[in-house]
């Protein structure tokens, strides 16, 4: 029944299948609507915190230090702040809330009609500090069936189904759960040949070992997406190997332009630091391998709190862009092409004979 689903050279969003044309410049990792709190702050009776003028700065610079900020699951806001990114020339934002931070389709489906971006969800879970036992129990088996499901027949027990994999979560050293979900994102990924997002753990070495794991599974990696360059490497250099190996890189942390990193120590980079690290992929040659997003996940940062929103990318670093050298060819493969490559389904050839 699933080869009747990915249907050939279409991206499925939380609407249906739409043509890939129509998705235009694409946010590659965001959360529209998100629960990041750690499991033992849920449900606590405290009150969340409010964002005020008085207090914006203080919850952006320290956005793990106010209760709640992690916890964005107002639909009409989110509605909202998605149209301001189609009203700037934006036309889908792909929604990598995966298991463990309470990925809600019925919600996505709703902020894409309200505000009308084509909106994408991942299939897939989130690292292990997020899951509860049942989930961390399960085996390689169940979850490459789960992750089939989520991709063909509906996700989190609706009939809206995901677009691509991810963003699976990995620790360093990887968890023995995160392991075997890797693995069966990686067979799932053979199977269907959807795009795989692959959050890595925080040591320079976990990418390549998270490549090898998805190569040896029979994953794809140039449909394989490498997050958070921008707390992974200081040395924009480092990243040119990554890239050599075929995957995808991405700086997702645009407009993350801040001293202080919530969880450990890292220099995180400005724009500016980000778009020259992106220059130097592009004179290697290896332009087509870069993806770029803001990672939204806190109130914080939403333009209705103060924050930037998801059309920082598209107002604010495209004329960056522009003014240290990129070509309007170059923004519109960063933006609109690479997305599109990777959003498009391509079809039923492998898992028709697979899974017959
Ligand atoms: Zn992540």
């Amino acid at each position: 029944m699933a080869g009747d689903i990915l249907r050939n050279g279409y991206a499925m969003t939380v609407l249906g299948p739409v043509a890939p044309e129509a998705l235009g410049p694409t946010l590659l990792h965001e959360h529209l609507l998100c629960d990041l709190r750690p499991l033992d702050q849920r449900g606590s009776p405290e009150p969340e915190v409010e964002i005020t003028l008085a207090n914006a700065f203080a919850v952006n610079y320290r956005p793990g230090a106010f209760r709640g900020n992690h916890r964005v699951q107002d639909v009409g806001l989110a509605g909202r702040e998605a149209a301001a990114f189609v009203r700037a020339g934006g036309g889908a934002i792909v929604d990598v809330t995966t298991g463990g931070l309470a990925p809600d389709p019925e919600g996505l489906a709703a902020v894409s009609r309200a505000s009308g971006v084509h909106a994408v969800l991942g299939a897939g879970w989130y690292t292990a500090p997020y899951l509860d036992a049942d989930t961390l129990a399960l085996d390689e088996g169940a979850l490459e069936d789960g992750l089939l499901a989520q991709l063909t027949d509906g996700a989190w027990g609706t009939p809206i189904r995901c677009g691509l994999i991810g963003e699976i979560g990995c620790s360093w050293p990887l968890h023995p759960f995160e392991r075997r979900c890797l693995h069966a994102a990686a067979r799932v990924q053979g199977r269907t040949g959807a795009a795989l997002t692959v959050h890595p753990g925080r040591d320079p070495a976990a990418p390549f070992e998270i490549l090898r794991i998805v190569d040896a599974a029979g994953g794809d990696l140039s449909r394989t997406i490498i997050d958070h360059m921008d707390r992974t490497y200081f040395d924009e250099g480092e990243i040119v190997p990554l890239a050599r190996t075929g995957c995808v890189v991405e700086f997702d942390f645009f407009c993350i332009e801040t001293s202080n990193y919530w969880l450990g120590v890292a220099d995180l980079p400005t724009d500016w630091m980000r778009l020259r690290a992106i220059r130097r992929l592009f004179e290697a040659g290896l332009g087509e391998q870069v993806a770029v997003s803001h990672d939204i996940c806190t109130r914080s940062r939403l333009r209705a709190n103060g924050g930037h929103g998801y059309a920082h990318l598209l107002e604010n670093v495209v004329p960056l862009m522009r003014e240290r050298g990129f070509s309007a060819d170059e923004v519109d493969q960063l933006l609109v092409r690479t997305p599109r490559r990777l959003l498009t389904l391509p079809g039923r050839r492998q898992l028709t004979a697979d899974s017959a």
